[in-house]
């Protein structure tokens, strides 16, 4: 286990907290602080703060320094640490006890600021507190395996529709682009129930929806789960529509269409 570094615990806790929420990834959370502080973005809060820490937003970002994470914002490191991508002393990735990946991958983050508009107008409505600190991020978002919001049937978006500039982590909150545009306001493209069907089981395996079953799936970590549903997915479509084997990054409609299909696929050839 991390231990914080030298110096660090004597700058005690934030004046201003926020209340932890559910699914939240540390960098989700540090945003949230910077927001509760007057900041918009996460790494000018950090910077004003003088912290100490190199690269404090960037280690958090990779689910690193969450001992220092738990100091500032009173909520308990195993909380911060069960929703967060993080690498273990082996090697292996994890999101709380899921495994994600048996080894570092990087291809396993997005890394944009990935948000589904209609949790946002959830969490305005739905949550307690002060109105900015209400919309959060989920750990799913971040995740390059899931490319839909199976609560809600929605693409998720990664770029704002007003400037079409790729949505960032380091903004503070996930409700608005650096431009100043409410995410909450905007719609997204609604998906067939049918393709959400891989990533209501991925966002099951994570504890998001109800938990799917599935025989072969079950037994893989995450990252081989998904990977294995697009690749059955792909070659199952590819058959019929003549697509290229080689095509490994798809448009994200078509991912949770494949990614689905492989889903169905692999449980009735068992
Ligand atoms: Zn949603
Ligand atoms: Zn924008």
């Amino acid at each position: 286990m991390d231990k914080p570094i030298r110096g660090f615990s004597a700058l005690g806790r934030l004046a201003l907290r926020v209340r932890p929420a559910p699914f939240e990834p540390a960098y989700g959370l540090l945003g949230r602080l910077a927001v509760r502080h007057g900041h918009t973005s996460t790494r000018e809060f950090i910077s004003e703060m003088a912290v100490g820490i190199p690269n404090l937003v960037h280690e958090i970002e990779n689910g690193r320094r969450l001992v220092e994470l738990a100091l500032l914002s009173s909520v308990p490191e195993t909380r911060i640490r069960a929703s967060t991508l993080c690498v273990d002393e082996n090697g292996a990735m994890f999101i709380g006890a899921e495994l994600i990946s048996a080894r570092v991958f990087n291809r396993v983050s997005c890394g944009a600021g990935r948000i589904c508009p209609d949790c946002l107008r959830v969490d305005l409505e739905d949550c307690a507190g002060p109105m900015a600190c209400r919309p959060h991020r989920r750990t799913w978002w971040g995740l390059a395996a899931v490319t839909s919001c199976p609560l809600h049937g929605l693409l998720l978006i990664d770029a704002c529709p007003a400037c079409g500039v790729q949505l960032a982590r380091g903004q503070a909150s996930p409700r608005f682009c650096r431009c100043g545009c409410d995410l909450a306001d905007q719609g997204s493209v609604s998906l067939e129930p049918s393709d959400l069907v891989a990533d209501r089981y991925l966002v099951g395996r994570l504890g998001g929806v109800e938990r799917v079953g599935h025989p072969l799936l079950d037994r893989m970590p995450f990252q081989t789960a998904a990977l294995a549903m697009l690749r059955i997915g792909r070659v199952t479509l590819a058959g019929a529509r003549g697509l290229s084997k080689k095509e490994d990054n798809v448009e994200p409609a078509m991912q949770a269409r494949m990614a689905s299909l492989g889903f169905r696929m692999s449980e009735s050839s068992r």
